[in-house]
């Protein structure tokens, strides 16, 4: 339902929960949040309000991160459950996902992937996607995105990021709205502008099939096969 997706030099975890606030209205049934810090990725995810995940958050030791991604989930796939909220992860905890939208072949890629030995513990369509990105891995974080998105059917958004190259997100778009914020040193994923209009007011929106690889310094755009592209940055000039 609502996506959010940072990487700076602030600490992560308050910046998505306020991100994930501004994305309330738009309805939801769990929340949660994976960073990436020197011990990997952690991540935390509750049924319920934002209240339970922050309830949550307090009762863990959380690693100080200047990178992560949030979501809310209106649940599609799944009954609303701690373990169906995002994000995902692969069966070794190196890859998290958070998902707007509906994988329409994840029975198909489900069994394929259980079969190579994944060990799916959800029952939503989105965690295909972690598991699928972990298969296709052989060294590039972005290709394996771009090759998990070349078996994919569906609608998606999707922010993606991976302790195996913890200094980066990826956020792809195919039939559900995804926006890139660029700030100074940082960078912001959003299903919608609410959730950065805090942080910045440019923003690049992507369009089908085309996709962001943000760093601290850059926000590298391109369509989904990879291939380069410059967009015009729109200046958000409203007030929530
Ligand atoms: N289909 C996914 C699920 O049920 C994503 C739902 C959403 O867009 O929040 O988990």
């Amino acid at each position: 339902c609502g996506i959010i997706g940072y990487i700076g030099g602030k600490p992560s975890e308050r910046i998505l929960l306020e991100g994930l606030k501004k994305l309330e209205y738009r309805g939801y049934d769990s929340a949660g949040i994976a960073v990436c810090s020197d011990q990997g990725l952690k991540v935390v995810k509750a049924k319920g309000r934002i209240a339970e995940l922050e309830n949550k958050l307090r009762s863990q030791d959380m690693p100080s991160a200047t990178i992560g991604i949030g979501h809310t989930r209106w649940a599609t796939h799944g009954k609303p459950s701690d373990l169906n909220s995002h994000p995902h992860t692969d069966t070794h905890m190196k890859i998290s996902v958070v998902h707007n939208g509906i994988i329409e072949n994840y029975m198909e890629l489900r069994d394929e992937l259980a079969a190579q030995g994944a060990r799916f513990v959800s029952e939503t369509d989105t965690e295909v996607v972690s598991h699928l990105i972990a298969s296709l891995y052989e060294g590039d974080i972005v290709q394996a995105v771009q090759r998990a998105t070349k078996r994919m059917r569906g609608a998606y958004a999707l922010a993606v990021l991976s302790e195996l190259e913890p200094d980066k997100l990826i956020a792809v778009r195919l039939h559900s709205p995804l926006i890139i914020g660029i700030g100074e040193g940082e960078h912001f994923i959003g299903s919608d502008i609410p959730a950065i209009l805090e942080h910045t007011r440019d923003v690049y929106i992507l369009d089908d099939g085309e996709m962001a690889v943000l760093t601290r310094e850059e926000a590298t755009l391109m369509t989904i096969e990879g291939n380069l592209i410059t967009k015009q940055l729109f200046r958000v000039n409203w007030d929530l």
